[in-house]
């Protein structure tokens, strides 16, 4: 039917072409093709969405971390009642065009879709909710929020990442004063400098953030909590605080040779490139330094960090892209998906291999790397890697990128709060239901709770926080006019 249709008016389309081409101009013919690319993915969301087969136990939406009610908005979608789909959708996610994107889907709705368990290929839950909410952007159906009732109590927000944008969205449609202030010269924080524009369009991440600036939020840019302001500073402007900093210490690789040129951590070698997709001047990419064009480039990691960098590289035109990794491809930490993607992308997986020497006269040559094998499961359950005896090897580069992970910075001393408590990983300590810190009147939401984690887990994280605080505001509205 589909086939049938795009056929008879690809037919048309192509046919005008042909026999008026002098009164036509490239432009029209963008515009025609625009438009049938327009229907064709409309009733490809259609056709996905009807394959949902409703099975009455949502495993999908059990696993989405937003228990977004997937069966019942891929039901509207089907129907083409795409407003009420979208309105559905966006109750539950302040970004469902952003989780669309870029949640690892087969990690959590898509790979618990019971159509994907019974081996006929998932129902493509994300696609389907982008394409709702692209829909919605399009129609005009997302408007700056209305505010029934401004109230006075205002909360301050550090870290302008999904966690602290999730949580100023939810406590702006409640009439609250929001600030948000963040170090970066941009909002949005990984979704912004870490992930890259072939992963998720920079133009989606501002048009989020100008939604929320339209909205009444106020941006303070340039703002590094600690160093401009203490956090008991903040705490005396605003009736609440949430921390939402993420976590943004490097792991490092100590090894010889780490000190030499060209080996980079993989948040530089990110933020350059995501800094060139949206128009910046940046010297180091410039001037070749972190620029993989022509070069030989080694990632050291698995993770999905590693593979942003690598995908990354292959798309900055590097001579090669090798990742090295000292598990097994069974043991990789990042998505599965991702890996498939890097691998059909040309780039070259090191299994059960570690750095043992960086080499080179100034700036980084090469590698000795150990070859590894598998032993018993150590603490984490894994099984732990362990050098094979005179196994090494060596590999040429001219760029290292170490994507080792990312641990929490040290924020009660950043903050100058020493009283902040810290659990033992240096995430901050919550009360479970509350996400209140041990100060009253503080809370924290995203990485900087749970470690290095997912945005989805972010903005869950965010609107619990913002329900939180709201509640925490009542309370104290209330206690001030007892007193009064
Ligand atoms: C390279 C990379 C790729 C990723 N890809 C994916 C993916 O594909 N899918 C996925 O779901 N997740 C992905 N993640 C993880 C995801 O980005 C994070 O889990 C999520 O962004 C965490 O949100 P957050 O709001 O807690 O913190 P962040 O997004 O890190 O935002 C924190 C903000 O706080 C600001 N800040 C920090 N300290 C201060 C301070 N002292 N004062 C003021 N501001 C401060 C920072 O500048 C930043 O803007 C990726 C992570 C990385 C590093
Ligand atoms: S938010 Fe993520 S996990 Fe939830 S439905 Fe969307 S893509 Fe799936």
């Amino acid at each position: 039917m589909l086939q049938s249709k795009m056929n008879d008016k690809m037919l048309k389309f192509v046919k005008i072409g042909k026999q008026t081409p002098p009164k036509r101009d490239v432009l029209d013919r963008k515009e025609d093709f625009k438009e049938i690319y327009k229907e064709f993915i409309n009733e490809k969301a259609k056709e996905q969405s009807s394959r949902c087969s409703q099975c009455g136990v949502p495993f999908c939406q059990l696993h989405c971390p937003l228990g977004n009610n997937i069966p019942d908005w891929l039901k509207l979608t089907a129907e083409d009642r795409l407003k009420e789909a979208y309105e559905l959708s966006q109750s539950t996610n302040n970004m469902p065009e952003i989780c669309g994107r870029i949640c690892p889907q087969d990690r959590l709705c898509e790979g618990n879709c019971v159509i994907e368990q019974s081996g006929h290929g998932t129902v493509t839950i994300g696609s389907i909710e982008t394409f709702i909410t692209e829909n919605a952007w399009e129609n005009g159906w997302i408007q700056p929020i209305e505010i029934s009732e401004e109230k006075n109590e205002t909360v301050g927000i550090i870290g302008a990442g999904p966690a602290g944008l999730a949580c100023a969205e939810q406590l702006r449609k409640e009439g609250y004063q929001v600030t948000i202030y963040d170090r970066y010269d941009r909002p949005g924080g990984l979704l912004i400098y870490g992930i890259p524009n072939f992963k998720l369009e920079k133009f989606v991440v501002e048009r989020r953030t100008k939604f929320l600036k339209d909205s009444g939020v106020n941006f303070v840019l340039n703002f590094e909590a600690g160093k401009d302001s203490t956090l008991n500073e903040l705490k005396n402007q605003h009736d609440a605080i949430l921390i939402a900093t993420g976590v943004y210490k490097a792991r490092e690789v100590d090894l010889p040779g780490s000190s030499l040129d060209n080996i980079f951590p993989a948040m530089e070698f990110l933020t350059a490139s995501n800094k060139k997709c949206l128009g910046d001047k940046v010297e180091m990419f410039d001037n070749g330094t972190l620029n993989a064009e022509g070069k030989n480039i080694v990632v050291i990691g698995g993770g999905d960090t590693a593979m942003d960098c690598v995908r990354t590289s292959v798309r900055q035109k590097a001579k090669s892209v090798k990742c090295l990794y000292r598990r097994d491809k069974e043991n990789m930490p990042g998505s599965a998906r991702e890996v498939a993607n890097a691998e059909e992308e040309g780039v070259e997986f090191i299994w059960l291999s570690n750095p043992k020497e960086f080499k080179g006269s100034k700036k980084i040559e090469s590698l000795i790397i150990d070859k590894m094998k598998l032993g018993e499961p150590d603490d984490s359950g894994r099984r732990k890697p362990i050098i094979k005896e005179n196994s090494e090897f060596k590999i040429e580069a001219d760029i290292v990128i170490k994507a080792l992970g990312f641990d929490p910075e040290e924020l009660p001393k950043l903050f100058g709060e020493e009283k902040l408590q810290v659990t033992k990983w240096g995430t901050i300590k919550t009360d479970f239901d509350t996400m209140e810190t041990n100060i009253a009147g503080i809370f924290a939401a995203g990485d900087i709770i749970r470690g290095a984690s997912l945005v989805v887990w972010a903005i869950k994280d965010g609107r619990d926080a913002a329900e939180s605080i709201q509640k925490y505001l009542e309370l104290k509205e209330k206690q001030n006019q007892k007193v009064a």
